[in-house]
């Protein structure tokens, strides 16, 4: 079968290899929808700390696929159901799990593999991370469940509310998620960004204000405008960091109201700090709540808003092409032409 090997950073490989077969507990699955993620165009630049044990490794983490052969011991998956799995399983017994922390886990298992024709998917993810899904969802829309569960634990952390105004700094895929579930909650969505593209999508995607912030030089300018979207210029309930860098995060926390909550949920460069006015921290009583990753719960409430369409996944998708269409996808995000693609094997 054929899969894309990483061999080093910029060396991305389509490579003919040997399918896996599954051992106990786990499940074989053909893989139909591979989504590209921030994470992958990252990792193809610089290689990434933890994801490739050895080299080369198998690449990309969002799928969906049918199974087609299940292990030893295995009674809840069968050959040919329509599955989506995470792309780690926390472990249960470390300290971080015992208190209900999941993401923290010190023992995350990864996944990694989806560009490719066939996967393996391990005993632990099979048991606590992969998921049937109806025959209503296409797979192309459920390849993105890990993005989307890791949203779903940036609301949870929120605590966004009926009425509030929630505005989302940075409008990539991870905005436009978040644009979506904060509507999905009853609140308004002022949206934030440089790119009129990547705006017009807010719009569509519910946003009942945009600010475009190209040629603002400051922080403090171009949080000055986002709040005078907001209403009586108060500053946002909520307000949401999509982008990952230090001084979107400034930014976050300036458009807030007196008392608002600052989700700090894109991934900055190592060693990256920020700026927080702590006088306005004392005496506005600001919330700042950094997200990181997912955990099953938030996996299991991803794919029900998948399955029941109350997210519909394809909005994130810039194109479909074939699995040959990697490097040049990647290429393409980084160029901003697309934010995610989806590659059909
Ligand atoms: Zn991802
Ligand atoms: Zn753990």
């Amino acid at each position: 079968m054929r899969a894309w090997m990483f061999h080093a950073p910029g060396d991305l490989r389509l490579e003919e290899v040997e399918p896996g077969r599954p051992g106990p507990g786990e499940v074989a699955v053909e893989i139909r929808a591979a989504a590209t993620c921030g994470t992958d165009l990252k990792s193809y630049r610089r290689g990434h700390p933890t994801l490739f044990p050895s080299l080369p490794a198998r690449f990309g983490h969002e799928f969906a696929g049918v199974v087609t052969e299940v292990g030893e011991g295995v009674t809840t998956f069968a050959p040919g159901q329509r599955v989506v799995a995470a792309n780690t399983c926390p472990c249960g017994s470390c300290w971080a799990c015992t208190i209900g922390r999941e993401s923290l886990c010190e023992n995350l298992q990864y996944l990694n593999g989806a560009f490719a024709e066939q996967i393996v998917i391990p005993k632990a993810i099979v048991e606590r991370n992969t998921y049937q899904i109806p025959d209503t969802l296409a797979f192309e829309a459920a390849a993105p469940l890990e993005p989307l569960s890791t949203v779903v634990h940036g609301m949870a952390e929120s605590g966004i509310a009926l009425g509030d105004t929630v505005v989302v700094n940075g409008t990539g895929p991870i905005g436009q998620m978040y644009i979506r579930l904060a509507q999905l909650r009853g609140a308004s969505v002022i949206a934030a960004d440089m790119s009129p593209g990547r705006l017009a999508q807010a719009e569509q995607a519910g946003a009942v204000a945009v600010v475009d912030l190209t040629g603002l030089e400051s922080v403090a300018d171009k949080a000055a405008a986002i709040k005078a979207a907001t209403p009586h210029g108060r500053g946002a309930d909520v307000a949401i960091e999509a982008v990952g860098l230090p001084e979107v995060w400034e930014q976050t926390v300036q458009c807030l109201r007196p008392g608002g909550t600052a989700v700090l949920f894109g991934g900055p460069k190592a060693g990256s700090t920020f700026n927080v006015d702590a006088v306005a921290m004392h005496y506005l009583e600001y919330k700042l709540v950094g997200v990181y990753h997912h955990a099953p719960r938030y996996v299991q409430i991803a794919v029900n808003l998948l399955s029941t369409g109350k997210f519909d996944g394809m909005t994130l998708c810039s194109e479909v092409r074939g699995l040959e269409a990697l490097i040049d996808s990647l290429e393409d995000m980084s160029r901003g032409v697309g934010s995610k693609y989806i590659l059909q094997p």
